[in-house]
């Protein structure tokens, strides 16, 4: 293993320069040792451990445009098969090659989609220190951020988005049996945290009410219109576990709020202020039918069928205004919605859905 990591700290730069850009795979010993070499002793490593049809492993150059921070993956079956979503065990080198980790780290692609590139790194280093609560590391792994001395957009999203690694550099490469240790202590916090918290980590980290509005603001003004309203989210809100809440996506909710033109559904006239998110009049995104209540439905209530958009003022009155006041108001937006809601195979009486919105406790969503 010495041998390949060293393979690729002294020619990966020169490669990639005389490539100029393109991801196009040569008969390099950088490129042999990413591609074949330290994939097939990962894999062998696998085998006499009686795992290997657990994990698929695959070394990585880019795709198109070569890579700045070439690495290694280790995908567990259940969890994701690339390495934008779920998390993985991933060998990643330095764009200076000074340096490379062997890694547990989260595929961000998935949660940029979802949310916006700035959030999605914030929310990955919540999601890191949450699960390092729950994992015992030797005193050498290295906690949390790392550093791939990159400014590229992608090697900044690995470097927030790892848990825990170990650090490999040229004065100081490991041996067959520290990699391998190192190796194996990762793989069992992989097991730990699949087991736990299933195919992603997204019940790590908290989204507050403030940050769902803002991002899907953000979202709802810079989308093309979309004519296929209802993303679904990185789950079906029944497949989250150990999670407290359910996930509302923000695309499902930005979509809702274009196809509402960005007004409020109780009285279009109704006008707050601006917002920043391109000037656009402010609302906010608010399920008719509280996410709080999935378990008593059977299909997602994360569908733009049931989520409206409201002034703040609005939105507001549905979460803390007297129920005889917002009786009338919930019934006329319930009444605009049924036949929306029910191809969507979600049907509620009146009097149950106002039960919703009568008892004390203040709604989340
Ligand atoms: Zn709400
Ligand atoms: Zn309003």
């Amino acid at each position: 293993m010495q041998a390949e990591i060293r393979d690729v700290f002294e020619h990966y730069y020169k490669t990639r320069i005389r490539l100029s850009g393109r991801a196009k795979i040569l008969d390099t010993p950088d490129h042999t040792a990413l591609l074949s070499e330290i994939p097939r002793q990962i894999q062998a490593h696998l085998s006499a451990r009686g795992r290997a049809h657990l994990y698929k492993i695959k070394g990585s150059i880019g795709l198109g445009n070569i890579a700045r921070v070439p690495w290694v993956g280790v995908f567990r079956q259940g969890v994701t098969e690339n390495a934008e979503n779920g998390y993985y065990i991933v060998l990643l080198f330095s764009e200076d090659m000074s340096r490379c980790y062997l890694s547990l780290n989260q595929g961000i692609t998935a949660i940029e989609k979802m949310y916006t590139k700035q959030f999605a790194r914030r929310k990955m280093l919540e999601a890191a220190a949450e699960a390092l609560k729950r994992l015992n590391c030797s005193p050498e792994a290295h906690l949390g951020k790392i550093d791939l001395a990159s400014t590229g957009d992608l090697a900044r999203a690995y470097e927030a988005a790892a848990i825990v690694s170990f650090l490999y550099t040229n004065n100081e490469l490991p041996s067959e049996a520290v990699f391998f240790s190192h190796f194996n202590e990762l793989l069992d916090h992989y097991e730990l945290l699949y087991r736990e918290f299933g195919p992603n980590l997204h019940s790590l980290f908290d989204v507050s009410e403030g940050e769902f509005q803002q991002v899907v603001l953000e979202k709802a003004a810079a989308q093309a219109p979309n004519v296929e309203l209802d993303v679904p989210g990185a789950e079906s809100p029944k497949t989250i576990l150990g999670t407290k809440a359910f996930i509302r996506s923000p695309i499902v909710a930005a979509n809702a709020i274009r196809a509402a033109e960005f007004k409020c559904e109780i009285d279009p006239n109704h006008w707050t202020f601006s917002s920043k998110a391109k000037k656009q009049r402010y609302v906010e995104a608010h399920h008719l039918i509280p996410i709080s209540q999935q378990n008593l439905f059977e299909a997602s209530l994360d569908v733009v069928a049931n989520v409206v958009s409201l002034c703040a003022t609005c939105h507001r009155m549905m979460h803390f205004g007297l129920a005889e006041e917002k009786k009338s108001h919930l019934l006329g937006l319930l009444r605009e919605r049924k036949a929306r809601l029910r191809d969507k195979a979600i049907e509620v009486r009146d009097s149950d859905f106002l039960q919703f919105y009568s008892g004390k406790v203040v709604l989340e969503d």
